[in-house]
């Protein structure tokens, strides 16, 4: 049989059965899943020292030959039994004449084994009475009479990620042979035009670079290769699921001509910001286009989401469709029942009617707004997960609008687009996502950012308090309630445990009653109350006759209240960073500046970094970047894990500007060649096809 990539790495030489079984613990089974496990270093051990230039104290190669041994035997005393050492040192000797002593301990077999080769050791050097001394280091037995040729030594060697306990000299050893025997049966993907526009080395070249570069710069060339074709690949499966998701049936179009715009915009008591006119423009055009909008908007907490989404719902219902905005607690869709319903009270015709349903509902009510969604008497509809059910069934369902998207699955959205004849869909999310990280994860999504707040907003300041000098922090709360506004303050548990030293909402709620903030009118609010009592707190908050609420992390997401100006969290340390941001943002959304007070005990760590980061900055995309810096990745995403887990190479960090250039790319082939049958485009399918599996143009549908 001729070899081939998908060759059992045990068939390779140098690696066998036994070997074979430890690197498939790790995923590596065949030449291919070799090959392309990628090095996550390299040490440069290309120069090889004398004795005479070596330096102390840090790794260096010598090549030097054993010309006495010297062994010892010591006892040595160790548990209560007698054991012995044995010591075996060399002398040796470089080729300039240079004197190294060598010791390996335990390893008697040595003495036969290296005296009179010609031996490279490489390990730490230091200096003893004129002597370099070398203890346990590596080495290698180099041929007499021909030039060092070692994967090991005296080159850029590289270093791989998690070795499942074979050495490194075992990993490099399968590659070479694995690159040796079956590197030249790897097919290209790239189409040849990309490769020549780009400039880049050929896949084989590429592999074998990376592998084992000859120069530092030749490496990094390989590297941005193959970092770019693993997006390029990623992108042209988002991408292509997208058009197949659209190629079935065609979506409605809607119209929006100047008359409506004119209309919604007289419903807004602000300008709307030229970043929210930029998204509605983009929204409009995708609602205006015969296919079925697909479009996350980005933006910070208080950006000014809400009433762009507003605008599309509004554009949706004149165009006779209903709209069902989702959110994630039955407190925030209550506050956008609430937000359509201010909004329109200044229209003149009240002709939109809003619905509400959510969980906790009785029957009674439940029923009324089944009802009124089926018959099409609801125009807009706020829900939460409640909306799922198999038993709502829209009238003519044209709109989806996901509010803070990240606490919703891929298949609940897909859900909730199976309730509609491919209605639009809109999602929002507050938790702002590096570009690179929205492009490789919501790849089939479009995006729209709001990058600017508006005007007048003053910006949160922020401050961090040990507990101990929290006493600046209240006063500060106290201040801002002297002068009616109202705070919040929020602690990471509902209630005292034993186990952890650390302040429970009910345990402030009582301490801060009775001391900091006594005299302030004070509710708790946690999730454990009833759904009732927590709609009736925030009333009365939100009403003014309240002016702290105590609470747990309920409050996170898109509460909106804009004479709250203080929050103050407990054990900030406890939250995430993204966490933290998103508190922030529940105050300053008035006219009047915001402040938000951390009170912490521990710096120390990660928890120390988001801290630091939450001070350093008030930019929700800053934040969210060190976030990915900090914690990478995993947590930013919930279940569309698939498109990060085929990214290897690519660095979501770094690597931001080849991700939106791959992307062009993938956009540019995919317009030409939708399917990808030209003969140029064949092997970047077959590529897809390994990588995602046949129907990579499903990928995340
Ligand atoms: P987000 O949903 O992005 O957190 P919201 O839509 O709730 O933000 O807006 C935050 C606050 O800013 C709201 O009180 C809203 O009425 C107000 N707002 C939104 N857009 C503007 C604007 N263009 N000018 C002035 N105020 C605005
Ligand atoms: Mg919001």
């Amino acid at each position: 049989m001729p070899n081939s990539l998908d060759d059992d790495i045990r068939f390779l030489r140098h690696v066998g059965p036994a070997r074979a079984e430890d690197f498939a613990r790790l995923g590596v089974r065949t030449v291919r899943d070799l090959v392309f496990t990628f090095p996550r270093d390299l040490a440069d051990r290309s120069r090889i020292h004398t004795v005479a230039d070596s330096p102390e104290n840090r790794p260096v190669s010598i090549i030097a030959r054993p010309v006495g041994v010297e062994e010892r035997v010591v006892p040595r005393r160790r548990g209560g039994g007698r054991r012995s050492l044995t010591v075996t040192v060399f002398e040796m000797t470089d080729d300039a004449g240079g004197v190294l002593e060598v010791t390996w301990f335990n390893q008697p077999w040595l003495r036969d084994k290296l005296l009179n080769r010609r031996v490279l050791v490489h390990g730490k050097a230091t200096r003893d009475r004129g002597r370099l001394v070398m203890e346990h280091p590596q080495y290698e037995v180099v041929p007499d009479d021909a030039p060092l040729d070692s994967l090991n030594f005296g080159r850029i060697v590289p270093i791989y990620p998690c070795t499942g306990g074979l050495t490194q000299a075992v990993w490099r050893r399968a590659m070479a042979a694995a690159i040796d025997t079956r590197l030249d049966l790897a097919e290209e993907p790239l189409p040849p035009g990309v490769l020549r526009e780009k400039g880049f080395p050929g896949v084989r070249e590429a592999v074998r670079s990376i592998h084992f570069p000859a120069s530092p710069e030749e490496w990094r060339r390989a590297r941005a290769r193959l970092a770019w074709e693993e997006s390029l690949l990623l992108q042209t499966a988002l991408l292509a699921s997208r058009r197949h998701a659209r190629h079935d049936l065609p979506g409605r179009r809607f119209a929006v001509g100047p008359e409506l715009d004119n209309r919604i915009r007289r419903l807004f008591p602000f300008k709307l910001t030229p970043a929210q006119d930029r998204a509605v423009r983009d929204i409009v055009r995708d609602m205006e286009s015969g296919l079925p909008m697909r479009r996350l908007l980005q933006g910070d907490v208080g950006s000014g989401k809400t009433a762009v989404a507003l605008y599309a719902m509004l554009a949706a219902v004149a165009n006779r469709a209903q709209v069902c905005i989702m959110a994630p607690t039955s407190l925030l869709a209550r506050q956008h029942r609430d937000t359509c319903e201010r909004f329109l009270a200044a229209s003149d015709n009240a002709r939109v009617r809003v619905s509400l349903l959510v969980g906790g509902m009785t029957q009674a009510e439940r029923a009324v707004a089944l009802e009124r969604i089926a018959s099409g008497s609801a125009d807009i509809v706020a829900a939460t997960h409640s909306a799922f059910g198999a038993d709502v069934n829209f009238h003519d369902l044209g709109l989806v609008v996901i509010d803070e998207q990240h606490k919703f699955g891929v298949r609940q959205r897909a859900l909730m687009v199976q309730k509609g004849i491919r209605p639009d869909m809109l999602v929002m999310t507050a938790t702002p996502i590096p570009r690179s990280l929205a492009l490789s994860v919501y790849g089939d999504l479009d995006l729209s950012v709001i990058d600017e707040l508006p005007p007048g907003r003053k910006p949160v300041k922020t401050l961090l308090h040990f507990r101990r000098d929290a006493g600046a922090g209240w006063k500060l709360a106290r201040a801002e309630l002297a002068r009616g506004r109202q705070a919040f303050v929020v602690s990471p548990l509902v209630e005292e445990n034993e186990d952890l030293d650390l302040e429970s909402a009910e345990e402030a709620f009582r301490d801060l009653g009775a001391g900091e903030l006594g005299g302030y009118r004070l509710a708790l609010l946690h999730g454990r109350m009833k759904r009732g009592e927590q709609r009736e707190v925030m009333d009365r908050f939100r009403a003014g006759a309240l002016d702290v609420v105590v609470s747990t992390i309920v409050v996170e997401v898109g509460v909106d209240v804009p004479n709250a100006s203080v929050m103050v969290v407990l054990h900030a340390e406890r939250f995430g960073l993204a966490q933290l941001h998103q508190l922030r943002g529940r105050v300053g959304r008035g006219a009047d500046r915001g402040y938000f007070i951390m009170i912490s005990d521990s710096r120390a760590g990660e928890a120390g970094e988001r801290l630091s980061a939450l001070l350093a900055t008030g930019d929700g995309f800053a934040i969210a970047e060190a976030d990915l810096r900090i914690r990478g990745p995993g947590d930013f995403t919930g279940t569309r894990q698939h498109g990060l887990a085929a990214l290897k190479i690519v660095d979501l960090v770094a690597d931001i500007d080849l991700i939106a250039d791959s992307r062009e790319t993938a956009r540019r082939i995919l317009a030409a060649d939708p399917d990808l049958t030209e003969r140029d485009h064949l092997p970047l399918r077959r590529e897809l096809a390994a990588r995602y599996g046949r129907r990579w143009d499903r990928l995340g549908l």
